[in-house]
This record gives structure tokens, sequence and C-alpha cells, in this order.
């Protein structure tokens, strides 16, 4: 379990609700949260801020946080999400010990407390169909109108509810209702729907059921059954609450507190799980992982580190009111970690052939390079000069502006960590393009100094052309280009807003030998590129492909100073 720094997280209303609590005695002292995922979808950053809430609140104040799968809607849910929200969970770094739930294992209970709140007289099953009772709730501002079957006995509403169980009914024929108040103004309150019937294959308990709980109804249950103190959640449901107090106080089963916070938004991307399953669907992306999504495992294929993702939750905070945080801040958290944490390499993505003329046929030298100037303790490593390199195209003019300090025809650069290199000539193909140059290396100047005091203003990188491994890289840029794409008032459709630039591949990329032994999930600074991260699905020893995480151009540091 992480131990996070109780100084780092400022206090917040569910801390303060949890403090009186705790000088209460409410719930002798105990804290025990639970993050409650329907697996219908892969976990996405909002979720990561719900799960450091949770799990964060009750390592604070060592208590306990269950993981529970509130699967109780068969059609939508899937064995893969319920693998994909754990392993998610897990390298995030959370910990439930032995406390993974599923709500289907309650579902014997449910029914049972249905059953307690017919014999109480508070539910009744209804003839209705949806359509019906969708015309009975009546609105806002009028009253809605009770169903015809409100007043069954309870001997019928028993009989009948276990003949729902038994199969008897087709999809849709009968639901049972709790008998609230078809008046109130609060429309979650009108004899809500509590069962309905479908035959359908559940993930988890396959053909045993063909009527299942509704969500309002199963929510509560799960966190009385399981003993939860602080049931947190967002704050759609804070009209619920009402419903969830009232299913709890008529069982007159242990209560739980509900607590709303406001779901977290970021810019440029969406977070709504049907969504994203759209974007999957239809192959806007390459599914639920692809580096481009919010979720989790997208992020963490792109090469995203979990401790960024838990500083950007707690940076974020805890709110009332709906807010679309910055990606800049993420971003912000994900260059701070890499640049203390990944080694640097030299990685040329758009390869352009040099060739130093004046360097002996067939010679090599190894040349020493520090694997990260933020820590020492990464050490050094050795990389090949010879006398064919590759450099990048954007390093080169051949008739450059003043302020170019890179390559020019006649001008001189400092190769990082090997010679100063001027280059004497340019070869270009038929249609005008440089495809080669040809340069000179002063051989004073190893190790990226000369004797003579001479300065050049620019130092480049580049790749041995001999000792290259060849690479994929997949450079990739926001989804969106639209900084809220889901509440863009342009278009209805989100999809409209999609970046068609997203994605670039760049296949013929040049990486230092050091390279060659990169696995799955390697991070690296390129040096003047950016964050790279080795692909955990379509990389292997045979062909190595680098997902960019992110550029070196920091906006949030730079907004930060501006202000
Ligand atoms: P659905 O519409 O399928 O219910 P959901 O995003 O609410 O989508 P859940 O699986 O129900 O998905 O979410 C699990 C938990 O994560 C819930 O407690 C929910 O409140 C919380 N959560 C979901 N989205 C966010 C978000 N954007 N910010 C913070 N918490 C979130
Ligand atoms: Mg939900």
């Amino acid at each position: 379990m992480i131990n996070t720094d109780k100084n780092t997280i400022k206090t917040n209303f569910i801390k303060e609700i949890i403090n009186e609590d705790m000088k209460t005695g409410k719930y002798e002292g105990r804290v025990h949260t639970r993050f409650p995922p329907e697996p219908n979808g892969f976990l996405h950053i909002g979720h990561a801020k719900s799960i450091a809430i949770n799990f964060g609140i009750a390592n604070e104040y060592g208590g306990k946080c269950n993981l529970r799968f509130d699967d109780t809607n068969p059609t939508k849910e899937e064995e893969m999400y319920v693998k994909s929200i754990i392993e998610d969970i897990k390298w995030l770094g959370y910990d439930w010990e032995n406390r993974l739930y599923f709500a289907s294992d309650y579902f014997e209970k449910f029914y049972e407390y249905a059953v307690q709140l017919i014999k109480n007289g508070k539910a009744f099953v209804c003839d209705l169909n949806a359509e019906e009772i969708r015309e009975h709730r009546g609105t806002l501002i009028e009253p809605g109108k009770e169903s015809s079957y409100r007043n069954r006995s309870i001997k019928e509403n028993l009989d009948l509810f276990e003949r729902m169980r038994s199969g008897e009914f087709p999809n849709g024929a009968r639901t049972l209702r709790a008998k609230i108040d078809m008046s109130s103004s609060n429309l979650n309150m009108r004899d809500p729907v509590i069962y309905r019937i479908l035959h359908a294959k559940h993930h988890n308990t396959g053909d045993e059921w063909c009527i299942y709980p509704m969500y309002d109804w199963a929510h509560g249950l799960e966190d009385s059954i399981e003993k939860i103190t602080h049931s947190i959640c967002t704050l759609e449901f804070e009209d619920h609450r009402p419903l969830y107090n009232w299913f709890l106080n008529e069982l007159d089963v242990y209560h739980p507190q509900q607590i709303e916070f406001a779901r977290l938004n970021l810019s440029y991307t969406i977070m709504s799980k049907r969504k994203l399953l759209e974007l999957v669907e239809e192959n806007h992306v390459f599914g639920w992982n692809d580096p481009r999504m919010p979720t989790i495992s997208g992020m963490r294929r792109r090469g995203y580190t979990s401790t960024a993702i838990r500083k950007f939750s707690e940076r974020v905070g805890i709110a009332k009111r709906a807010n679309i945080a910055e990606i800049d801040l993420l971003e912000f958290y994900i260059r701070e970690d890499l640049n203390k944490n990944s080694e640097r390499r030299m990685a040329v993505i758009n390869p352009l052939k040099v060739v130093v003329e004046n360097y002996p046929e067939g010679k090599m030298e190894e040349l020493e390079a520090i694997n990260n100037p933020e820590d020492e303790s990464a050490g050094k490593r050795k990389i090949p000069f010879s006398k064919e390199i590759y450099i990048e195209k954007s390093d080169f003019m051949e008739n450059p502006p003043k302020k170019f300090f890179r390559l020019g025809l006649g001008r001189e650069v400092r190769l990082r960590y090997a010679y100063f290199i001027t280059c004497t000539d340019v070869i270009k193909d038929e249609s005008g393009e440089v495809i080669e140059l040809r340069c000179t290396y002063d051989p004073e100047t190893k190790g990226g100094s000369a004797p003579d005091g001479r300065k050049v203003k620019g130092t480049i990188h580049w790749i041995s052309a001999e000792h290259a491994i060849n690479a994929e890289v997949r450079l990739y840029d926001r989804l969106f280009n639209h900084s809220n794409p889901a509440g863009a008032k342009e278009n209805d459709d989100f999809k409209a807003f999609t970046n068609p630039n997203s994605l670039e591949i760049k296949n013929n990329c040049y990486l230092e030998p050091s390279l060659k032994n990169a696995i799955p999930g390697d991070r690296f600074q390129f040096e003047r590129i950016g964050y790279f991260c080795v692909d955990r699905y379509d990389s292997s020893s045979d062909k190595l492909v680098f997902n960019r995480t992110a550029t070196l151009r920091d906006t949030w540091a730079k907004i930060q100073k501006s202000q």
C-alpha cells in the first residue's frame, strides 16, 4: 500500500466530514471506503482520481478500501473489463488486500431484501411496461400518477415476484417497484423500479438469474453489506441519496453515509465510457489501450507513470462543482517524473545521412555518454562513432538564417559527446531534396570541446550508421482538437472534433545500439526529442516500437512562469 504523505493531501470537504465522524464516534472510529467500478469499460483518468480518493482516504485514516465490481447489468459487462480494471488499479499502486467483491455475489441477498420490502408493504409488482412507467412518472413540475397495480396484496406481490425469478415471464413484462411517493419533488422517489426481468447471461452468475436489480437498489445494499462507512461517489448521485437512505432505513440495515464530489474532466479528451466505447467500436482508435485514449491502460502503454497520475489526482483536488482540469497539468507531472527518472539516449527520427570525409574508413570509437544528468547513480554508457552517421533532417539547413544554430553549409556544430563537424558539401536527389551531407571533423575536439577555446553555438544528436538499430516510432498528438469535445456547442457529435493528425508513424528511425535490449514498458528520453516508451504489445526483439510519451516542451511550466 502506498503511504501517501499526509502533509501533501490538503484537507477537503470529504475529510472534514470524516474528521467530524471520528470526533462523534459515528462509526466507532472506522473508515472503510470502496471503489465500485461497473465492468463495462476500461478505467480512465477520472476513475484514477476516484481510486486515489477512496484508497487515499482509507490509507490516511488507517482504514480499509474494498474493490467491488458493481456488476448488476449483464448486457454490458464482460470478464475482459474485470481483468483490465484489476490490472490498472494494481499498476496505479493500490491494494485491496483480500477484499475483492462482486455485487453479483450478493444477488441472493438483494432478492431477500426485496422480499422483505414486499412483506413490509413497501414494494409491489407492476405490470406497466417501460413506456407506461415513463408516462406515469410526471415531470419536474407535475406529480406522477400511481400505477393501478400499486395496491396489490402482499401475498400476490410475493407470488408474482417469485414467479418473476423463476422465469415465468418474458423480458419487460413486469417489474418490482418500491412504493414511495408518486408526487415527490424528487423524481427518483416516484416508485422507482428495483428489479427488472432480463433473460440474459451474466459474466459471473451465468444463467442463474433472469431478474436483475437496478443500480439504485443494489448500490446502497452493497455498501451496507460490506459495512462501508463513507460511500464516496460522484455528483450525479446527489439526487439519488434520498432513495439510498430510504432503502436502508426501510430495511433497517447498517447505514453508510453517501458523500458526493465532482467528476474529474480533462481538457482535449472525453471521460464517458459510452463515448470511449464508441471510439473503440468505430475504429477511431486501435482499442481501449490505444496510447491516445484517456484510459489508464492507454496512458500506461504510452509511457505515463503511475506516480505522475497519482500526483496529478492529488493536485486537482476534490471539488463540489464540475470543472475541467488542464491536460497540460497532467503532462507537467509526466515530464517532471520522466525528467528525473528516465535515462537519456540518442535517436534520430527523420534521418539524414552524413559522411565525415576525413574520418578514417573502418574506424570505430566508443565515446562516453551520461545516462541521466538528473541522477548521477544512473552512470554512463558508451556510444559508437564512425565515418557515416545519421543526424535529424531538421538539424540542417542549406542556407540557414542567423538564429539557426544547427548545421548549415560551411557551418560548424558539436555532435553530442563526440566532435565538432563542419559541413562542406550537400548532395541532393533529382527533386532537389537534400539526401546526404559531406562534413569534416576536428580530431582535436573529442568529447565536445576545442582546445583552442573556439565555440560553437549548436549541439545536435546523431547515430553511427553502421551501429544503428532500426525502429518504428509512433508520435502522438491530442485525440481531439477541441478543448471540450463532449461539451462543445458547435457540434452535437464529439467525434467531429477528433484530430486527424493524432498519430504519425515513423518507420525508419535509428537508435543507438544500447537500446537493443530495451524491453516493453522501458522509458527513455531521446535527447532533444522527447520521452519515449517501448510499446507493450507491438514491440519485439526483431522490431522495436516506441511510443512518444510526451514532447520536451512544457506548456504548463510556461503558463506558470508567465503568471
Ligand atoms: P457509467 O456511466 O458506466 O456508470 P462511470 O464512469 O460512472 O460510468 P463507474 O464504473 O460507475 O463508471 O465508476 C466507478 C466509480 O468511479 C464511481 O464511483 C464513479 O463515481 C467514479 N468515477 C467515474 N468517472 C469519474 C470521473 N470522471 N471523476 C471522478 N470519479 C469518477
Ligand atoms: Mg457510474
